[in-house]
């Protein structure tokens, strides 16, 4: 005797009421052998439903086994039994259960795309099944577009798909009017004849007239089982193969195939809620609009500040007197002279070194005067501050030496007195009541601290401290160490050598390194800062997004309930949920990333004195966050969505 296709053995199915349990099927045995045609007959609430579940894989006996094609299903996990729902059954469905966003052809697709075939064979086969329903010129239409029996077949054609072995049709004419219902009869009737095994529900003694077999239910047992003498005869062909999975074949194209429809659902549903998914993707964008933005003044500030602080010279170290900066007892301290200077200027590790003394004066000029700053330097001051000359020349080592009464001065003062740097040249001008000749305008600097409005003045600081200031002692001392030389050592090595000198440190130091230290450690806890307030507006973004793949997935459970009828596993289910959620924020991270472009593009519009500096690094770690955001937020919802029982799920319309 040939293997029966399905066979129950003592299958009951209860479900809890309240206290007690109701028994839907009773220890129901039959069994069907290929190429039989079935109806299953009985009043509402006879079970039969609950038996079409259970032999649909959709559903677990309570008790007994059941086997299809010899093979008991009962240690099956999920992934087996959606492996059996494509490889041997076709659903076909009261209420046609199509996927309203799809056309025709995609419909009847989706149990191949989940079997891995390949898609213009899977394609072709679509629509060749649909040509053989008579509904060749409806490949493209949606759902929506077809009547109740073009939607019936859509169905079928869909239960053929994977090769359709064992048709489930639960009450299939039940929505259809007389006709429509004919035609279906007609259908189920070719495919029996072919060799299809059809099983079908239905309360209609004409309908299940036309079945070889019929079986009452009744109360959750089997109450008549017996051959429909009236059926009409067919001619039995061979039963059909079931288009086989092959998994080993081509596991990247079957992956693949399946991300391909997870990709597009995800994106179908993205697009027919368009201000729902905006609004979602509220939260992401303003976090990645305000991390990657912040960031980019962030660098530019930085950067500019790094600027005019290498400007300076970076490797400048300044002496002062006193124990600290604002020592009270500083101006009292004398031991910093013009001998300190000849000495440090003879260590390996100083580039250039100069005195300062600073006084300010009453700078006068014909009949123009004005407050300057004076200061009484060394020829190499200018390579020290890396002060450039615009007109003229600097003083060299011999007007040092010989006290002589040139002075070189700034724009500000260039302006003030003459018409033009050009202007002032060979002038001599008053510093107090000492004549001094113009020989040099220094170029306008860029100060890290606003441009300075200051007029400043230098001399050479013998004839400051011969003739001008009358102080024999430095307010200061500025080094320039040698390049590629470390300011730590050679600061260290000017505290020993004036210390030594002094006998005692009466002295302090300031490195411009240190400086550039304090600035990028500094951009470095705002950056940190902007960086926690980011990362807080970013999870609330992500809430937003777990909240709406909540909302999605039990907007769709009906359509998870579909999937899961016609072969998704509960990863594919799973895959689709996450990507959803990757994308709307994915997207919310580009409109972000290009928000924040936007802003860099009005911001030099307000503010003139920083740049806005996007890394690749902060674009990339916004991509990359926000993808991370998708998945940590919509693993939950996605994971709900695939461990949804497809029978709760379907009855959920
Ligand atoms: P039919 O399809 O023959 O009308 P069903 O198989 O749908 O009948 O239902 C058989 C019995 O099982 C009914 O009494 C129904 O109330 C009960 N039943 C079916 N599904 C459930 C369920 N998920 N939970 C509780 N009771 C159920
Ligand atoms: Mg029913």
């Amino acid at each position: 005797m040939e293997t029966p296709i399905i066979e129950l053995k003592e299958v009951s199915r209860r479900f809890p009421a309240g206290d007690q349990e109701v028994a839907a099927l009773d220890r129901v045995s039959l069994a069907i052998r290929p190429g039989e045609m079935v109806a299953i007959v009985g009043a509402s609430g006879s079970g039969k439903s609950t038996l079409m579940n259970i032999l649909g894989c959709l559903d677990r006996p309570s008790s007994g086994q059941y086997l299809v094609n010899g093979r008991e299903t009962g240690g099956l996990d999920n992934d087996a039994l959606a492996r059996l729902r494509r490889e041997y059954f076709g659903f076909i469905f009261q209420r046609y259960h199509l996927l309203p966003h799809l056309d025709a052809v995609r419909n009847v697709e989706i149990p191949a795309v989940y079997a891995g075939v390949e898609k213009n064979r899977r394609r072709a086969r679509a629509r060749e099944l649909l040509c053989r329903l008579g509904l060749g010129d409806r490949f493209d239409h949606r759902p929506g577009q077809l009547s109740g029996g073009q939607q019936q077949r859509v169905s079928i054609a869909r239960a053929l798909m994977n090769g359709g072995n064992v048709i489930l049709a639960d009450e299939p004419t039940g929505a259809l009017d007389k006709k429509s219902g004919l035609e279906m009869m007609a259908i189920l009737h070719e495919l029996h004849g072919r060799g299809h095994t059809v099983i079908l529900v239905t309360h209609d003694m004409n309908v299940a007239a036309h079945a070889g077999r019929i079986i009452e239910l009744s109360d959750g047992v089997v109450v008549r089982d017996e051959v429909n003498p009236a059926s009409p005869a067919v001619d039995r062909g061979r039963m059909l193969e079931p288009e086989r999975e092959d998994r080993q074949a081509n596991l990247l194209r079957v992956t693949w195939s399946r991300f391909g429809e997870a990709f597009k659902m995800a994106w179908i549903a993205m697009v027919s809620h368009r201000l729902r998914t905006l609004l979602t993707m509220l939260g992401i964008i303003i976090g990645i609009t305000a991390v990657v933005s912040v960031v980019a003044i962030g660098q530019g500030a930085r950067q500019k500040v790094v600027n005019d602080i290498s400007s300076m010279g970076t490797n400048v170290i300044d002496v002062f007197p006193g124990k600290d900066w604002g020592d009270e007892k500083a101006s009292a301290i004398h031991t910093l002279v013009p001998a300190d200077i000849d000495a440090l200027k003879s260590e390996t590790y100083v580039d250039s070194v100069t005195p300062i003394l600073n006084g300010s004066v009453l700078v006068r000029y014909r009949n123009l005067t004005a407050n300057a700053s004076v200061s009484g330097v060394g020829d190499q001051y200018f390579r020290v501050r890396g002060l450039e000359i615009d007109q003229g020349s600097i003083f060299r080592e011999d007007d040092v030496r010989r006290q002589t009464q040139v002075v070189v001065i700034d724009q500000n003062t260039a302006k003030k007195f003459f018409s033009g740097s050009s202007d002032a040249i060979g002038r001599v001008i008053f510093l107090g009541a000492l004549p001094c000749r113009v020989i040099g305008v220094t170029r306008e600097k860029e100060s890290p601290f606003g441009n300075n409005q200051n007029l400043s003045v230098w001399i050479p600081y013998t004839a400051a401290m011969g003739r001008l200031l009358g102080q024999q002692y430095l307010s200061s001392a500025t080094v320039r160490v040698r390049e590629g030389l470390s300011n730590q050592v050679a600061e260290q090595n000017i505290i020993t050598l004036l210390t030594r000198r002094h006998g005692t440190k009466d002295f302090y130091t300031s490195s411009s390194d240190t400086i550039l230290k304090t600035v990028n450690k500094t951009t470095a806890t705002l950056t940190l800062l902007i960086s926690a307030i980011a990362v807080i507006s970013l999870v609330v973004g992500g809430i937003g997004v777990m909240n709406i793949m909540l909302v999605s997935v039990s907007e769709r459970t009906f359509e998870i309930g579909i999937r899961m009828a016609v072969g998704a596993r509960q990863s594919d289910i799973l895959q689709q949920f996450l990507i959803e959620a990757v994308l709307v924020c994915l997207m919310g991270g580009l409109i972000g990333i290009l928000l924040s472009y936007g802003v860099g593009l009005v911001f030099p519009l307000f503010v003139t004195a920083i740049t806005m500096k996007f890394s690749t690094v902060s674009v990339a770690a916004a991509f990359f966050c926000s993808s991370l955001i998708g998945v940590m937020f919509g693993f939950l919802p996605a994971r709900n969505a695939a461990r949804l029982d497809p029978i709760q799920a379907l009855a959920r319309e």
